[in-house]
């Protein structure tokens, strides 16, 4: 493993002499950043999001256990592993240190092959942890976000934008006569299908924050934060040529000889006393507009 890929560690203890010895220890191993103290700790976690930390209980100023329940509230940090280290060794200690959400204690003086052997398996955990994620947030068969993951998503975004004051546009996304496709092509061709179709709606979005996610079916749907009705429009136009351009022939079609789809964009500026369902309907709405206008486009409508 690359230096640069290596996990990260952070080591937070205010003794000089123990964070050395520490750095120097851990440091062939995994990637180090430390500090001395709790606020610097929580900065420096916030910032680059460590793959564990090694907490110091009795630090300068704030409690290593307060330092703790701010990380585990943190959802960025909530399942980063946390190993308390410390020189008291009652059993109260270290019922206080699991309660503050801590994965592991580990008693000063410390042992360096202890502790590495430690490190391992909560970094091999964790690493199994994010995978069970990963799949449970996968749609099998296209590998986009499932409808559950995209509701997350959305919610999320609904209330961050609902702050900034900033828009938000979702695209509701349709293969027409798809029913007909899995009745002429079998469901084996109907799952290629889906599959490319996910891949060029993936390559039509224009920026990092954008996700299409499968909502179900022959149904997808896109997620574009900070994005006015115009930008969702040539957005959507973008995915409905990206998969045009396939030319993937669909001989019982009505609407044109190859696979096409139909598109239906909603924004608006969300608001913290409201959710998003009335987005996700105005987009729906304007799906059904686009078939009902001949299908292979797409409708858009600002939602007030
Ligand atoms: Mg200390």
């Amino acid at each position: 493993m690359s230096e640069r890929n290596r996990p990260s560690v952070l080591i937070v203890e205010d003794e000089a002499a123990l964070q050395a010895l520490l750095r120097a220890v851990l440091g062939s191993e995994w990637n180090i950043k430390t500090a001395a103290n709790g606020k610097t700790a929580l900065d420096l976690a916030g910032e680059f999001v460590p793959d564990i930390v090694l907490l110091d209980i009795g630090l300068p100023d704030l409690d290593g256990l307060e330092v703790c329940r701010q990380l585990k509230s943190d959802p960025r940090l909530e399942h980063v592993p946390v190993i308390f280290l410390t020189a008291r060794t009652s059993g109260e200690d270290e019922i206080d240190g699991l309660q503050a959400g801590g994965n592991d204690y580990i008693a000063k003086p410390i042992n360096p092959a202890v502790l590495k052997a430690r490190i391992r398996t909560h970094l091999e955990l964790k690493q199994n942890r994010d995978e069970l994620l990963r799949l449970a947030r996968t749609d099998g068969l296209t590998g986009l976000y499932n409808r559950r993951s995209f509701d997350d998503l959305l919610n999320r975004e609904w209330r961050r934008l609902a702050r900034t004051g900033e828009p938000l546009s979702v695209i509701m996304i349709d293969v027409d006569h798809f029913k007909l496709y899995n009745d002429t092509y079998g469901h084996g061709g109907g799952d290629l299908c889906l599959q490319r179709v996910a891949r060029a709606s993936e390559s039509a979005l224009q920026r990092p924050a954008d996700v299409v996610a499968r909502y179900g079916g022959e149904e997808f749907v896109a997620l574009l934060p900070e994005t006015k009705l115009e930008g969702a429009m040539a957005v959507a136009e973008a995915i409905r040529a990206a998969v045009a351009v396939l030319e993937i022939p669909h001989k019982a079609s009505q609407t044109a000889p190859h696979i096409t789809l139909s598109l239906g964009a909603a924004c608006t500026i969300p608001q913290p006393d409201q959710n998003p369902a009335g987005l996700l309907a105005a987009a729906d709405k304007q799906l059904y507009a686009a078939k009902s206008e001949g299908r292979n486009r797409a409708r858009g409508s600002d939602v007030a």
